[in-house]
């Protein structure tokens, strides 16, 4: 990264470069945002401006800065070029809709994409607007900040304006702009842009980048390419565990939403899952399904399949030998998989040791869970909760739970240590459709931001056991056949 201490922060706390600026011309586009008519700030994010070196007192009040009226103090705003796999089909895409304000350096030296989400039209807009409505913006903030506070990696929202401008989505809706914060917004399709248009250079010049910027110790490796494609396979690997473990159904996981960082990239049609059933969809255009819950793993590998195969002109001069290294590394996606996935699953069931018959032991609850259509976030829960006593009363689950209380006899941990394991990693709260839904339309129709106020609260502290109020407890009712997440963003 090249020298940022020239840079005085300002009384704001800006203290902005714009790296990916210095990158070949055909990944990006200097273009600034498109002013809109009367900004207004609907929610910010005082601890991660705080987190950020900015000073959020200040900036609270400065609506027009995240509506794009105004430029924070050292951008160089562009949007960025990528292409992307959509269900399948590849397509070129690129910021239809956003604007990469800078990189924000915070006072320990990290970096950080400041993008404006929904700030008008851009040369990748095709028939687009390049705006966005109040709803999903505050969706997407409410569940990226759900996310976070659930120690899953995600890219954050720092504020919502609206823009007192109106957007046609079937119908007329208010116009908001969103304050996007992320490791940085390097995607999958970023790499198929630069593979698509057969340019070398550029390829290579974005690997480096990457490299530098998320993966700095693979800079090193006797063959740093391969080295990149592993490593954002194993944080791919480790991050979809990681959502399989709290029932997150991302909705839309094209290549051009898969982030080289690791983090959990744009939340459109997204949501928890209620009763357990790997077949769970929320969106209303994903007709077969492709998305479902069980099936995010192996679309994770189709994906990291379409980065290696970007990066092939980069793996080897032979192109043979390239398509084994390249195969060889995603082959490897499905093991590093489950390796977190059990880890996963056995910290939720408050084991600390490993035994074979582990699998056997999950899958029989998960069998179980998805037969009776019981609650995933709850079952767990009460499970900690409800230590030796039953949680349901039915002969099928009191077999399973008794294997389950043996097991852990097997282990050295006391009962306290069990439930300490199984409450860190079993959360009380998510973001339940229902209340999700309830606050977005609170906010969006009537413009009282109380109730999303108290769902935020509640959500930024999901492990507590304080939080056991059946108001964000109890699950919708809502089948996913009867819900849907629309992706009319
Ligand atoms: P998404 O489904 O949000 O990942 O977006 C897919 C592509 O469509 C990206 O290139 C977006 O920039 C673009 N896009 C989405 N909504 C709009 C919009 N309202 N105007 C212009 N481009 C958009
Ligand atoms: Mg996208």
């Amino acid at each position: 990264m090249p020298a940022t201490a020239l840079i005085t922060p300002s009384a704001s706390g800006w203290n902005l470069d714009q790296s990916y600026a210095r990158l070949p011309a055909m990944l990006h586009e200097s273009l600034e945002p498109t002013p809109v008519r009367e900004p207004r700030m609907v929610v910010f994010n005082h601890a991660l401006a705080q987190s950020l070196g900015l000073n959020a007192a200040v900036l609270a009040d400065q609506a027009a800065i995240f509506a794009g009226n105004e430029l924070p103090d050292g951008s160089t705003p562009l949007a960025q070029a990528y292409a992307g796999h959509q269900y399948g089909h590849f397509t070129g895409l690129g910021d239809g809709r956003a604007i990469l304000l800078g990189e924000q350096i915070t006072p320990t030296g990290e970096r950080f994409d400041v993008q404006l989400k929904g700030s008008g039209q851009t040369p990748f807009s095709r028939r687009g607007d390049g705006r966005a409505a109040l709803g999903p913006m505050l969706r997407e903030y409410i569940i990226s900040e759900a996310m976070h506070a659930l120690g899953i990696p995600t890219t954050r929202s720092l504020a919502v304006v609206t823009t007192g401008e109106k957007v046609f989505r079937q119908q007329s809706l208010p116009g908001a702009v969103l304050t996007r914060i992320a490791a940085s917004h390097i995607r999958v399709g970023t790499f198929e842009w630069a593979a698509a248009h057969g340019d070398k250079e550029a390829l290579q010049a974005l690997a480096d980048y990457t490299l530098q910027r998320h993966y700095p110790a693979l800079l090193t490796a006797e063959a740093p390419y391969l080295a990149l494609l592993e490593g954002v396979m194993k944080r791919q690997a480790r991050l979809i565990a990681q959502w399989q473990c709290v029932g997150f159904i991302h909705g839309v996981m094209n290549t051009d939403n898969v982030a080289l960082s690791g983090e959990t990239i744009d939340y459109g049609p997204c949501a928890f899952m209620d009763a357990f059933d790997p077949a769970t969809v929320f969106s209303s255009i994903d007709r077969n399904g492709r998305y479902a819950y069980g099936n995010q793993p192996q679309i994770a590998q189709w994906n990291l399949a379409r980065l290696a195969e970007a990066l092939l002109p980069l793996l080897h001069a032979d192109e043979k030998q390239a398509v084994e290294l390249a195969n060889a590394a995603i082959e490897s996606f499905k093991t590093t998989f489950e390796g977190h996935w059990l880890a996963g699953m056995r910290a939720k069931l408050g084991l600390y040791t490993e035994e074979v018959d582990d699998r056997t032991l999950i899958e029989t609850l998960l069998t179980w869970m998805r037969e009776e259509k019981v609650d995933f976030t709850n079952t767990f829960r009460s499970l900690s909760d409800a230590g030796k006593t039953m949680v349901y009363d039915n002969s099928a689950f009191a077999a399973w739970h008794a294997q389950w209380q043996a097991r852990l006899q097997r282990q050295p941990q006391s009962a306290e240590e069990v439930i300490a394991r199984q409450r860190a990693h079993n959360p009380v709260v998510i973001p339940r459709n229902h209340k999700v839904e309830e606050a977005l339309a609170a906010a969006s129709e009537g413009g009282d931001l109380s109730v999303m106020e108290r769902l935020l609260g509640v959500l930024s502290k999901p492990y507590e056991t304080s939080q056991n109020q059946p108001e964000f407890t109890t699950p919708s009712g809502l089948t996913s056949a009867a819900y849907q997440t629309f992706c009319g963003t």
